[in-house]
């Protein structure tokens, strides 16, 4: 056993101390990360080298500070993405979001198809989708400052030119585009207002501005999102909207016949729970 595997043993017992969920994969990005290598080429690491940078990132993380924050980069679908303080680090569940999105796009009988990407964060389902849908033009819309900033940079990076931000309120953003979106999906807040998250990292680390939604039942953001939707689709346009596991029956009613909605549906992420709704608008 080489040093470095030592010390990758001692700080997997303390973050497991801490109760990180997954201690050792965790001490193992961090040593990854300080030695600019793969977690699988760890063993060619030798000993000794950036000790104090390593255990000064296990120290954040026995903080509860987000790995993601650590080592700046957040992975989700094929992407590689800048996160830190004040972007919302993007999730697993929200990758069901973009692929159903991504499917439903590539299924489309048209040419360039035009997204809208309400409250992007990161970036993460924009340039998903500008990624895996080929000539998608995609335009996320971003009213927070600091979470705009980095998503300018990983659109920078990975955007292909096809995706555009937009320092905009998601209630009343785009005008120029009403009537012409073939696809609108958002992950906007839904914490209802009075929850708090268990995790540390989600609470004291993700902007409290993505995580809790308005009004009682902390759907405000999700009733805005479907009024802008039914403005910015294009008859026969589809949405695609992240819920909380708790939110699904209230999420489907929004998206009401009356409203001009039809084919509403209810999805489940990967790990079985109630996740988002789907909805076509109008008649083609
Ligand atoms: N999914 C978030 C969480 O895991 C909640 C808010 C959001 O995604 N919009 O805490």
């Amino acid at each position: 056993m080489t040093l470095l595997m030592d010390e990758i043993a001692l700080a997997t017992a303390r973050l497991a101390e801490a109760g990180v969920p997954s201690p050792r994969t965790d001490a193992e990005e961090i040593a990854a990360f300080v030695h600019g290598v793969r977690r699988g080429q760890l063993h060619t690491v030798k000993d000794g080298e950036f000790d104090a940078l390593f255990w000064e990132g296990v120290a954040r993380r026995e903080a509860r500070e987000p790995l993601q924050h650590i080592t700046g980069r957040a992975y989700f679908r094929y992407l590689s993405l800048d996160v830190g303080p004040g972007v919302f680090v993007p999730r697993p569940e929200t990758e069901v979001v973009a692929g159903w999105a991504i499917d439903r796009l590539r299924e489309m009988d048209v040419a360039s198809p035009l997204v809208v990407d309400l409250g992007t964060g990161s970036g993460a389902i924009a340039l998903s989708i500008a990624q895996e849908v080929a000539l998608a033009q995609v335009h996320a819309v971003e009213v927070d400052p600091v979470a705009y900033g980095w998503a300018k940079r990983n659109i920078v990076e990975h955007g292909q030119g096809r995706v555009s931000l937009h320092p905009e309120d998601l209630a009343d953003c785009l005008p120029e585009l009403n009537g012409r979106v073939d696809l609108v999906v958002s992950n906007p807040p839904y914490i209802p207002p009075g929850a708090v998250p268990r995790d540390p990292e989600v609470r004291d680390y993700d902007p409290s501005r993505a995580l809790y939604g308005s009004g009682k039942d902390g759907l405000d953001e999700v009733r805005a999102v479907e009024r802008t939707a039914r403005r910015l689709l294009r008859p026969g346009g589809l949405v695609a909207v992240e819920h909380s596991d708790q939110q699904g029956s209230d999420v489907y009613l929004v998206f009401s016949e009356e409203r001009g909605w039809r084919d509403t549906r209810d999805h489940e992420d990967l790990t079985g729970r109630d996740r988002f709704v789907t909805a076509r608008f109008g008649q083609e």
